[in-house]
């Protein structure tokens, strides 16, 4: 089997990479590992920008008729509770990935894409000059392009020897919907509460549903004896505004989603020659609710780049450059501001200060809020 394009992973950089692709004429192989509909580990809060890509991917409508709530605010708190709310630059979406995925999965196949859920891709060979051999299930598929869209950390990262693998990552993250009396309260808004040892988001989903999803130390899951829920209990919940919500809440997933080291360090655009996009071209921290949206801006960025190469319009040397390039410019300073305020979010003095900033500097505020998003607009016309 032969193919212009393979997809590594669909989630939401490779499902829409893959879409835009086969719109545009190319044949294209997604290979996902897991089958639809599936649970993931996520805030599940869309950024205000992750719209005009689903506009881009006419996905919008669908979206938003798959039950997505709408959120105009975000309140942020320290650990002592101090609190700052303020407006989003334009509404921001909350749909679970049970439903995301498989509806851009569907989407994708739609579009003319061969897709394979329950297919594991365990082996790239190969070079942008000579092809691709790419072991995807039991098979052996040759491509001339491949995207690594496998998310923040696989098996294929240390087989493609990235660098970013030799930095130690001590972060744990969970996930669980919840619902009940205090979900009223999270209708409209992201909430982002920090506390000793991590911070926790809360956002309203489909179905009156709040997503309760946080990032920690794993000296904090350890201290609180090793289960999520004891972290929860023992570590956020110091936080009085946190606890306050969870009070009017109960969990409604039978188990929450787990992830460890989740890693924030800087990534190559570039494995050899797979072409990296969404996570496994660099993580933004969970805190500024932006992954989604990057994950579909990197297919929004590569999609003209990649088709151009196919198209014998580019060259491989300037396909790899003027990836590179554009995902600096789009990203480079917003994971820069995201990695200070993950860590000053660890940090109680810190984390309090700033959000006293933001309480008492709206400008500031605003100005955080913005740059730790991009606005939704594309640098290549279509
Ligand atoms: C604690 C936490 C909270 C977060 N909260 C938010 C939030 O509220 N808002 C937000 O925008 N972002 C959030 N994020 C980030 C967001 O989840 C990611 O940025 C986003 O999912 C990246 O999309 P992606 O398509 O790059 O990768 P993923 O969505 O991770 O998709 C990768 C896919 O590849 C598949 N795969 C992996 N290996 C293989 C293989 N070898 N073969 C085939 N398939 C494979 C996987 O099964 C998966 O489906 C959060 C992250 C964390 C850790």
């Amino acid at each position: 089997m032969s193919y212009d394009a393979l997809v590594i992973g669909g989630g939401l950089a490779g499902c829409s990479t893959a879409a835009q692709l086969a719109r545009r004429g190319h044949s294209v192989l997604l290979a996902e590992q897991s089958t639809y509909p599936r649970h993931k580990l996520c805030g599940e809060f869309l950024s205000p920008e992750a719209q005009s890509s689903f506009r881009r991917l006419e996905v919008l409508d669908a979206v938003r008729d798959a039950g997505a709530s709408m959120m105009t605010r975000t309140l942020l708190t320290a650990p002592n509770g101090t609190a700052t709310e303020h407006a989003l630059p334009d509404s921001a979406l909350g749909l679970s990935r049970h439903y995301l995925d498989q509806l851009l999965f569907q989407h994708a196949c739609t579009a003319g894409v061969d897709g394979r859920p329950g297919t594991r891709v365990t082996e790239v060979q190969g070079r942008l000059d000579q092809g691709f051999s790419v072991t995807v299930g039991a098979e052996t598929v040759e491509a001339r392009l491949v995207f690594g869209a496998y998310g923040r950390r696989g098996h294929l990262d240390r087989t493609l020897d990235r660098p970013f693998l030799e930095q130690h990552t001590p972060y744990v993250g969970f996930k669980a919907h919840y619902t009940g009396p205090s979900a009223a309260d999270v209708s409209n808004t992201i909430e982002l509460h920090s506390a000793p040892g991590g911070y926790c988001g809360l956002s309203p989903v489909e179905d009156d549903r709040i997503n309760v999803c946080w990032i920690g130390h794993t000296d904090a899951l350890t201290d609180a004896g090793g289960t999520p829920a004891a972290m929860l209990k023992e570590s956020l919940r110091q936080n009085p505004v946190l606890d306050e919500r969870l009070r009017g809440l109960h969990r409604v997933s039978d188990q929450f989603r787990a992830v460890s080291q989740v890693p924030l360090m800087p990534k190559s655009r570039f494995a050899g020659d797979v072409c990296m996009i969404g996570d496994a071209a660099g993580m933004i921290a969970p805190l500024c609710g932006d992954g989604m949206a990057m994950a579909l801006r990197t297919a929004d960025l590569v999609t003209p780049l990649a088709s151009e190469y196919l198209d014998g319009r580019r060259s491989a040397s300037s396909f790899r450059s003027a990836y590179r390039t554009a995902w600096s410019n789009a990203f480079g300073r917003r994971m820069r501001l995201g990695r200070w305020i993950h860590a000053a979010a660890f940090r109680p003095g810190a984390a309090r200060f700033l959000v006293q900033s933001c309480r008492f500097l709206p400008p500031f505020a605003r100005w955080l809020i913005r740059t730790t998003r991009g606005r939704g607009e594309l640098p290549y016309s279509n």
